[in-house]
């Protein structure tokens, strides 16, 4: 009898594992078709100087718009796209389309920076130094409204490479922000190493601030050691003015989040520097 069992949950497993595959296929030939058929689109959320309550920057959230009208979110591609390898001309359509989204914006706000998600097989693409160059020529904006955001997954792989491309990248003029900071595993020695503009306190910090004690500790240390290598700090996933305020009377310097705005579509976005800069005049 255990020997029917152990074929039979063979067979059970092999079956699910062969669903789960061609699944899996399904999913990499539909995200293949939508590249070549560009049903994408680059949402931008506000990211607020605490201080002044100034839109400072723009963080680009890419969405696959399927055809019945529905949204898509990262989390449910982006992984599939990191491990096809799909991610390399996804990116580039992500990095031209801020390029151009920035066009129109600085128009009306010059000092805007846009950030860009790179995950860790764009960063090892050899290209994405002159493609970075490409984009900012061929759109003319300064390569200084350009920020880029990399997790401490992309730090850890390969320092001596890493370290040349941030420098190349700097260079330039594109400035760079650790995301989702405090979820990694790497060391801190990376900080004082490389060259890094910003640090982004992950939203799982920020999420119970006002009740959690551990949480308000790190997110304390985070900013003194923020300021201490002369980074600026991003708060994730601000929901309320209790969070808020705490970042505030903490010297925090920018943050992010629903108590602000969702990401928006573009057009969307620009009505809000419109309306922003309505409020100033007044
Ligand atoms: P991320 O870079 O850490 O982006 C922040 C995520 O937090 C976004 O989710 C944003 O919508 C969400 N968020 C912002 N404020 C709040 C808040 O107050 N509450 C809550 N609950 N969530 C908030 P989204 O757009 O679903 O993106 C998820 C992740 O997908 C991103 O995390 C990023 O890692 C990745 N991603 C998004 N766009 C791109 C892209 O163009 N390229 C790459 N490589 N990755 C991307
Ligand atoms: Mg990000
Ligand atoms: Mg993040
Ligand atoms: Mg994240």
């Amino acid at each position: 009898a255990a020997k029917r069992t152990a074929k039979s949950s063979v067979q059970f497993y092999s079956t699910a594992l062969r669903e789960a595959s061609q699944k899996r296929m399904e999913m990499e030939a539909s995200l293949r078709h939508a590249i070549e058929q560009g049903h994408f689109e680059l949402y931008l959320q506000p990211i607020l100087e605490l201080e002044s309550g100034q839109i400072t920057k723009a963080e680009a959230l890419i969405r696959w718009r399927l055809e019945d009208g529905s949204l898509v979110a990262p989390d449910d591609f982006i992984p599939l796209a990191e491990q096809t390898g799909l991610i390399v001309p996804l990116g580039k359509w992500v990095i031209n389309r801020a390029g151009e989204m920035l066009k129109t914006i600085i128009q009306h706000k010059p000092s805007l920076k846009v950030s860009v998600n790179l995950s860790p097989r764009q960063f090892s693409d050899k290209n994405l130094v002159s493609f970075l160059k490409s984009v900012v020529d061929h759109c003319g904006i300064p390569a200084q409204n350009l920020e880029l955001e990399l997790t401490e997954g992309v730090l850890i792989d390969n320092f001596d490479k890493v370290q040349q491309l941030l420098n190349d990248v700097r260079k330039m003029g594109i400035s760079v922000s650790i995301d989702d900071f405090g979820t990694g595993y790497s060391s801190l020695a990376y900080l004082q190493k490389l060259p890094i503009d910003h640090l982004k306190i992950d939203r799982s910090f920020v999420r119970d601030l006002d009740t959690n004690d551990s949480d308000r500790a790190i997110v304390l240390a985070v900013i003194a050691m923020a300021h201490s290598l002369k980074l600026g700090v991003i708060a994730e996933g601000v929901e309320n003015r209790q969070q808020r305020q705490f970042l505030l009377d903490n010297q925090c310097d920018t943050a992010q989040g629903y108590l602000f705005s969702k990401p928006v579509p573009f057009d969307d976005f620009c009505q809000q520097l419109i309306v922003e800069s309505s409020q100033n005049k007044h």
